[in-house]
Parts: C-alpha cells; structure tokens; sequence
C-alpha cells in the first residue's frame, strides 16, 4: 500500500469528449488527432494523430475503445466534422495503422 489517504483531495484530471461516443473520459485515455495548419506553401497541414497533444492545430479526441476508432475510420465524415477539415484517405489510413489505436476486441468468426 502506498501512502494515498481517502480524503485527499484528487487531483484535477482534464476531462475531454471522444468525437465519436460523446462520454467524457480522463484526458490520458484519449487519443488526440490533430488538423495541423500549413508551415509552407508545399505543406498543406494535415489531419494526424498527435501523441504529445501538443501540436497547434485544432484537435479532436478518441478513446480508448476499439469500437469508436472502427467508426471513425468507417465514417471518416465525423473526423471532417470534428476538424472542419477534410480527412485524405492517406491520413486516414495513417489513423488507422497508428500504434496507439486500441486493439480490435476479438470476435470469434469461425466459418
Ligand atoms: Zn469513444
């Protein structure tokens, strides 16, 4: 046991929407995709997971539930929406290979 005591006041944790399930989880839970703005005329800026969530940019969040990626990546127009921004299939297969994505529960499809 370590010395936390009841009744401690907790630490504040920043609260943030997954774009897709619309519940609130604890910032560390989520995953920040990023619309960077362009840094030159031959770099467009582009829709991209931001690991740090520091990059500039407008934001959007996921969770952490397989499900709410699955979808996002099927309907990529509630990541346009969240951006108001236009996801390439390029950047959204990007999104989709990303390491932080949660692994897909496993169904058993025995056929
Ligand atoms: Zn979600």
């Amino acid at each position: 046991m370590t010395g936390k005591q009841p009744g401690r006041a907790a630490r504040h944790v920043p609260q943030r929407t997954c774009i897709v399930c619309r519940r609130q989880f604890d910032k560390r839970r989520l995953t920040r995709v990023v619309r960077t703005p362009p840094t030159s005329p031959s770099d467009r800026g582009g829709v991209l997971v931001d690991p740090t969530g520091k990059r500039s940019g407008r934001g959007a969040y996921l969770c952490d539930q397989a499900a709410c990626w699955d979808k996002v990546i099927r309907h990529p127009g509630i990541l346009n929406q969240a951006l108001n921004a236009q996801v390439s299939e390029a950047e959204l297969a990007a999104i989709a290979a990303d390491p932080r994505r949660p692994a897909a529960v496993e169904v058993e499809l025995d056929n």
